[in-house]
């Protein structure tokens, strides 16, 4: 009969205890969005697909076409990369940029490799697609303009000494 009770006393404190916990979550701040009419505001680290941007200052997209950021990619996801050509001799600047999201892991090696800050992984995460084909993208054409926080974020990754290969840079 004690052990009956005790087990009676001991439910009840139990419920109290979930019923707690609920009613302390019922109160707070929603963490669920509206998705997609909400949208999260994302950290200035996220990685969404690779992006290229134009730099306004400098007028145009700062790669050089070394190669290093597709001799970092361990997947070969990064490919063509070609180079603008003058009178026949090749200038430090793509006239092509093949990058395959559907094989990109999102490790950021690219990005970590590459010297001019010229790559970054952005924003965009709706990447889905009908055909496999449609995750083939050309970066250089894209010519695509970064915009908000991770723009101001981008940029203030020039103004940093160069890397040592190996060591991370400060804002990644
Ligand atoms: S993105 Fe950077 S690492 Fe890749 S080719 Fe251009 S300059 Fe070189």
């Amino acid at each position: 009969m004690f052990r009956y009770i005790k087990n009676i006393i001991k439910g009840i404190i139990s419920l109290a205890e979930g019923m707690g916990v609920t009613f302390k979550h019922f109160f707070r701040k929603p963490l669920t969005l509206q998705y997609p009419e909400e949208r999260p505001e994302l950290s200035l680290r996220f990685r969404g697909r690779l992006v290229m941007p134009v730099d306004e200052e400098k007028g145009g997209v700062r790669c050089t076409a070394c190669m290093l950021c597709a001799r970092a990619c361990p997947n070969g996801t990064i490919t063509n990369i070609e180079k603008v050509k003058v009178d026949g001799k090749p200038k430090p600047k793509p006239a092509r940029f093949d990058y395959d999201l559907g094989a990109c892991m999102f490790c950021n090696l690219c990005v970590e490799a590459c010297p001019f800050s010229a790559i970054i992984m952005g924003d965009e995460y709706e990447s889905a697609v009908y055909d496999k084909k449609d995750l083939k993208l050309e970066l250089v054409s894209e010519n695509y303009v970064l915009k908000g926080k991770k723009k101001e974020w981008w940029k203030n990754k020039f103004k940093e000494p160069a890397a040592v290969p190996g060591e991370r840079k400060k804002n990644d």
